[in-house]
């Protein structure tokens, strides 16, 4: 299948052979014609299968250059704002069409002076409700409604701001949910919200050919130790590191550097200014380490991540998905070692359950070094939680106090305990 038999416009088409896309995805074949006559479609594919483009075509054909704001896409989180933002921006090179992002934890007032210019607006909910409450953005010209990694805005709790935001759409509109996997939930939305709306899918989540799964069995106090010896002799691209909660991810870095691996962290308890810096800093790197939870694996393209470390496994299996997703994209090849320690097993059992076909063989522990360790390790069992009260709001200032706490502990107890 070739763009060309897509009917994509002329512009999109030159933008498109510019990108250095030779054809479709799955995805794309599937979605855009459907798209491009206007219809409501739920779009199901992995992370990484080009639905930005998919839903780009619609954009571009549904909007008017200096006809005010006339497609909204909705996302979970900052990081996915800005580079569908870029996606779209870089779609629409040839038109005079403009996509901004809005997302919170930044200054609002540049947003709400950028709103009244642009015709495009890539928006988390939180934000985008700030901006109707205090009527600096209007929605009675959107054409065009797409709802991005849709199902990660209702595991982050965002349903009800998503609702109120569909609510004040126009009636008369186009429809578009895209999402890694359809739950439940989704498909009530679109009962709710959408037209005759048609389902496409291209379900291939992982090449099986180009991803080696693997996991080890390690005592809780080995998973470092042994995360450290892989890292420094096993890496080659870009490195993602998976744990389930911010405390851990901020134990891993500490210690990763403490024993000379070079290692950024991100997660939601950083302001938005280091998260950008983070994520910057990491995809333009050759070679790196980037520790995480799973805020980061939603929806971002990093390219070249060769290998993903799951130093927990998430409790969702679907999380577990959407980590290994980050790697093997568009042919190339991937690894995935999973750190296993009593904690994970009942999580890790949910995967194997749930993704059968995957073949995750076990290794032996090989023979560790000893590293330093700085600071206790405290297993918290992931709730799910996702670092937003019920209310809305952050409990960033929580963490921060209470990372001053654990600093001041461990500064009384000044214990670089070195176990290994
Ligand atoms: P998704 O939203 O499904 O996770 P993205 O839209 O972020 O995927 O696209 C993932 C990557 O694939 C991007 O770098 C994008 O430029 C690239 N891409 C999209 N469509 C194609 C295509 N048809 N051929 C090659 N690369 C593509
Ligand atoms: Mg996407």
């Amino acid at each position: 299948m070739k763009f060309e038999n897509l009917d994509i416009s002329i512009d999109l088409l030159k933008t498109i052979q510019k990108l250095g896309y030779n054809e479709p995805t799955e995805i794309q074949e599937k979605s855009i014609p459907l798209i491009l006559r206007r219809k409501d479609v739920i779009g199901e594919s992995a992370t990484g299968s080009g639905k930005t483009l998919a839903f780009g075509c619609g954009i571009l054909d549904q909007v008017t250059p200096n006809k005010g704001l006339q497609a909204l896409v909705l996302v979970p989180t900052r990081e996915l704002a800005e580079q569908v933002k870029e996606s779209l921006n870089s779609f629409s090179e040839r038109r005079k069409i403009k996509a901004i992002a809005v997302y919170g934890g930044v200054a609002i007032n540049p947003q709400m002076t950028a709103l009244k210019r642009t015709e495009v607006v890539v928006a988390t909910p939180g934000r985008l409700l700030d901006h109707m409450k205090q009527r600096t953005v209007n929605l009675t010209g959107i054409k065009i409604l797409v709802l991005d990694e849709a199902d990660r805005m209702l595991d982050m709790g965002f349903i009800k701001y998503v609702e109120r935001i569909i609510q004040s759409c126009p009636r008369k509109r186009q429809t578009l949910f895209f999402s890694a996997t359809i739950s439940s939930e989704i498909k009530n939305l679109a009962d709710k919200y959408m037209q005759n709306p048609i389902r496409v899918s291209a379900k291939k989540l992982v090449d099986p050919s180009k991803l080696k799964q693997i996991y080890f069995n390690a005592s809780r106090g080995l998973k470092l130790p042994l995360l450290v010896s892989l890292l420094k002799n096993e890496r080659t691209g870009l490195v993602m590191v998976f744990c389930n909660t911010r405390f851990n991810t901020d134990f891993v870095v500490k210690n990763l550097r403490l024993n000379e691996v070079d290692a950024l962290a991100i997660h939601g308890g950083l302001t938005q200014s280091k998260r950008s810096k983070m994520m910057s800093s990491f995809s333009n790197s050759k070679i790196g380490v980037l520790v995480c939870t799973d805020v980061a694996s939603r929806g971002l393209h990093i390219e070249n991540v060769s290998h993903i470390y799951n130093y927990e496994i998430p409790k969702d299996s679907k999380d577990y998905i959407h980590r290994i997703g980050r790697t093997a994209r568009a042919g190339e090849s991937g690894k995935v070692i999973n750190l296993l320690s009593e904690q994970d097993h009942d999580n890790f059992a949910r995967v194997r359950r749930d993704y059968s076909s995957f073949n995750i063989e076990k290794v032996d522990m090989p023979k560790l070094d000893r590293i330093v360790i700085s600071k206790r390790e405290i297993f918290r069992p992931s709730n799910g939680s996702n670092g937003f009260h019920k209310n809305g709001f952050s409990k960033n200032r929580f963490h921060k106090n209470k990372n001053k706490r654990d600093d001041r502990r461990d500064n009384f107890r000044r214990n670089h305990d070195s176990r290994w």
